[in-house]
């Protein structure tokens, strides 16, 4: 059985696997996103199994796979993946919603390597999978000393909730951050920035047209005489990655007699 036909069945055809009819349906759907399946038989599950995997990176199995649900359940998914229980669950796709100061802080305390929010705070947006918050930008003034902070705007933090299954946080780190940019380009920022380690790739950040921008040197803050603080994220050099959002209107300089002189 191709993978193709897996989602897009127009009639009775017979299981390569097990010779009777091809059968993939959903037998059920309980607590908002598990699910209950049905198959002709083990093959026809792995055969799923490997199209969802598939179709991660592949818009036109998306598209089968949506239509293929909505035809069974009623309802718009975007894919669907079997949990650390083993249980399958739908995958509705994100949607991105602004957020409070203290929801938004709450979730980065709970799911973020460091657990501590950055002190700007200027608004935030959150990633929603269903009725499940996966993921938390949090927007402030740059935290550097100096960048002009009224042209600039920093994702100071991204939180993507680890212990929900990967399939439905897949992509809430370039929707976030897409999502940024652009309210960021409304409010007429010229600059959108954010820093991440040293490790990590920028894959999410690229995928929405950011670039990379330079290297901080590092070092810790809590050796600065001016100001007694603890060290509360890495202090080892990052890597900044910035968006141009609008074209700063540059003075008109007129060239008075007075000037020329
Ligand atoms: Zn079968």
């Amino acid at each position: 059985m191709s993978i193709d036909n897996a989602f897009n069945q127009t009639d009775k055809e017979r299981c390569w696997f097990c010779n009777e009819d091809w059968h993939v349906a959903v037998f059920d759907l309980f607590d908002a996103r598990k699910l209950q399946m049905d198959w002709c038989c083990e093959g026809a599950r792995d055969d799923m199994i490997q199209a969802m995997e598939d179709s991660r990176h592949d818009m036109y199995q998306r598209k089968h796979f949506a239509q293929w649900f909505y035809n069974d359940t009623g309802l718009k998914a975007r894919s669907m993946c079997i949990d650390q229980s083993g249980e399958w669950i739908v995958d509705y796709g994100l949607t991105i919603r602004q957020i409070s100061q203290p929801i938004a802080k709450g979730f980065i305390q709970k799911k973020h390597a460091f657990g501590s929010t950055p002190a700007g705070w200027k608004w935030g947006l959150s990633a929603w999978n269903g009725n499940d918050m996966v993921g938390v930008a949090w927007c402030g003034r740059p935290v550097g000393r100096y960048t002009d902070r009224l042209k600039r705007i920093e994702v100071s933090r991204l939180a993507v909730d680890r212990q929900s299954p990967t399939s439905l946080t897949w992509n809430a780190c370039s929707q976030l951050y897409g999502a940024a940019a652009r309210r960021a380009k409304n409010e007429g920022y010229h600059t959108i920035q954010t820093y991440i380690t040293e490790e990590e790739e920028g894959t999410s950040l690229r995928a929405v047209g950011w670039t990379f921008d330079g290297m901080t040197k590092g070092g810790s803050r809590a050796g600065q005489k001016s100001r007694i603080r603890r060290d509360v994220a890495p202090t080892c050099p990052k890597k900044r990655y910035v968006k141009k959002l609008n074209t700063p209107v540059l003075p008109q300089i007129t060239f008075t007699e007075e000037l020329l002189k």
